[in-house]
C-alpha cells in the first residue's frame, strides 16, 4: 500500500512529487513516455512560470478569485521564485513574466525530476490510469496492466486541451461530477468581417467587456483575433456577446477631440489620417480601414465636420465586435470547466466528500489569464495539497 499516489506528471503532479515527504512511500504515474510534455512547450518553450506583481491584483486574474485567494496567498509568486532559486533553478524577469534563466522550459521539468529522485519517490511511465475507486480501506488506482492501493491520492491529470500532451479529460469525466469543459485562453472568431485585410497586424488596445477591461496587444490574423487581451477575455465571454476595442487607450475621448481641434487651427490643410497617425500609435493599415469605414479617407482637418469627428472617435475608442466562435477545446491553451470548486476544500485541495483524494492544477474548473497565472495555480494548488493549511 502506497502512502500517496500522484496521477499525472505535468506541472502540478511534478511539483507535488518534488515536495512529498521522503519518508513516505510515494508513486507517481504518467501515461506518456516522459514527464511534463505540456510544461515543456509552455511560454513558447521558455515556460512562463509566474508573473511579478502585487498579489492582490494577481488573484483577480482568475475566474474564481475567492476560491483561489488563500491558495495563492499561501504560496505566492515570490515564494515560488524563491523555491526555484534556492534549489538551483535560476529565473529571470522578462517584462512582467518570470521564466527560467536558461529560457528553456525543459529545464523546469528536469529540475522537478531531480528533486523527485533525491526524495526517492517511484515513477511509472507509459501507464494510463483508467479508473480510481475508493472504499473504506484504501483508494484503488487502476491501469490496464496493474492495480495499486494507496492511502491518499493527488489527481493531477490536467485539463482537456492540447490532447497530444496527454491531458484529455477522459479520467476526470469518468470519476468526477464535472462542470462542462470549454475552450479558454483561446483566439476568437468574430461575426464582423471588418479585419480580414489586416493579416499579421498587431497593436495595443484596451478591450472592454461588461465591467471588465484588459489592456495589451491584439493580433489580427486575417481570419480570427488573437493576442493576450483576446485570450484573456475568452475566459469570460460567451458566444454572441459583444465587446469593444479602444484603439487609442492612452487618450480619453475629450483629449482626442481637443487635440484634433487644436491641430485644425495650425495644420488645417493636413489630412485627418496623417494627423491621427502622428498622435496615436495605431498601425497605418488599421487606421486607414477605420477612416474608410466612416468615409473620411481624403478629408482635411479644415473640412472636418463635428458630427463626423464624433463618429470617427466613437469607432476609434469603442469599436464594437461580437464573438462568433472560440477555437475548439483541443486547440485552446487551457480548458475552463472540470472538477467543481464547490466540491473541493481550498485549505487542502481535498474533495469535501472524501478527504483522501486531492485535486490540483487545471483539472479544477477555474482558469487564469495569460502570463503565468495557470502554472502558478498548478504549483500553488499542489503546494496546498502537500502541505495543507
Ligand atoms: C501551448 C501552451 C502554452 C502554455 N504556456 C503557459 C505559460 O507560459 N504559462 C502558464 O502559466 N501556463 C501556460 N499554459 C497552461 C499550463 O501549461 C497548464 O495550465 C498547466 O500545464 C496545467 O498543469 P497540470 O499539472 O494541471 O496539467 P498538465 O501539465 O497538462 O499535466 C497533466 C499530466 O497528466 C497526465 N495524464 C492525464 N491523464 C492521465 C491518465 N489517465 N493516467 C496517467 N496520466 C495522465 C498527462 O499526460 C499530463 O502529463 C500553456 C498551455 C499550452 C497548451
Amino acid at each position: 500500500m502506497y502512502d500517496l499516489i500522484v496521477v499525472g506528471l505535468g506541472a502540478s503532479g511534478l511539483f507535488a512529487l518534488a515536495n512529498a515527504d521522503k519518508k513516505l512511500n510515494v508513486l507517481g504515474i504518467e501515461k506518456n513516455k516522459i514527464a511534463g510534455r505540456k510544461l515543456n512547450i509552455t511560454g513558447g518553450g521558455r515556460c512562463n512560470i509566474t508573473k511579478v506583481g502585487d498579489i492582490k491584483d494577481f488573484v483577480n486574474s482568475y475566474t474564481d478569485p475567492s476560491f483561489v485567494r488563500p491558495i495563492i496567498h499561501a504560496f505566492n509568486n515570490e515564494k515560488l521564485i524563491e523555491y526555484f532559486e534556492s534549489r538551483g533553478l535560476n529565473t529571470m524577469v522578462d517584462g512582467e513574466r518570470v521564466i527560467p534563466k536558461s529560457e528553456n522550459a525543459k529545464d523546469v521539468t528536469q529540475f522537478f525530476l531531480k528533486e523527485i529522485e533525491k526524495r526517492g519517490h517511484k515513477l511509472h511511465f507509459e501507464e494510463e490510469i483508467i479508473d480510481i475507486k475508493a472504499d473504506d480501506e484504501s483508494i484503488k488506482v487502476i491501469s490496464k496492466a496493474s492495480e495499486y492501493e494507496c492511502k491518499k491520492l493527488i489527481f493531477a491529470c490536467g485539463g482537456a486541451t492540447y490532447v497530444e500532451t496527454g491531458s484529455d479529460g477522459k479520467l476526470m469525466k469518468k470519476i468526477f461530477d464535472i462542470s462542462p469543459l470549454e475552450p479558454a485562453l483561446s483566439p476568437m472568431y468574430i461575426e464582423e468581417s471588418s479585419f480580414d485585410s489586416l493579416k499579421g497586424v498587431t497593436t495595443n488596445v484596451k478591450l472592454n467587456y461588461g465591467k471588465m477591461s484588459f489592456k495589451g496587444n491584439i493580433l489580427f490574423t486575417g481570419s480570427y483575433l488573437s493576442g493576450p487581451v483576446i485570450m484573456d477575455i475568452s475566459n469570460y465571454i460567451q458566444l454572441g456577446e459583444k465587446f469593444t476595442l479602444d484603439f487609442i487607450p492612452k487618450k480619453t475621448i475629450d483629449e482626442l477631440k481637443l487635440e484634433i481641434k487644436e491641430k485644425a487651427k495650425t495644420d488645417a490643410k493636413k489630412l485627418l489620417k496623417t494627423v491621427l497617425l502622428e498622435i496615436s500609435d495605431m498601425p497605418e493599415s488599421l487606421l486607414k480601414l477605420i477612416i474608410n469605414e466612416v468615409n473620411l479617407e481624403n478629408v482635411k482637418l479644415a473640412d472636418l465636420k463635428s458630427k463626423d469627428l464624433n463618429l470617427l472617435i466613437e469607432k476609434l475608442k469603442k469599436y464594437t465586435l461580437t464573438l462568433k466562435e472560440k477555437f475548439p477545446l483541443e486547440k485552446a491553451i487551457v480548458s475552463k470547466g472540470g472538477v467543481k470548486v464547490e466540491d473541493i476544500d481550498n485549505k487542502t485541495m481535498a474533495l469535501k466528500k472524501d478527504n483522501r483524494i486531492m485535486v490540483v492544477g487545471e483539472a479544477i474548473e477555474l482558469v487564469g489569464n495569460c502570463g503565468g497565472y495557470n502554472l502558478q495555480f498548478a504549483f500553488s494548488s499542489a503546494h496546498r495539497a502537500i502541505f495543507g493549511k
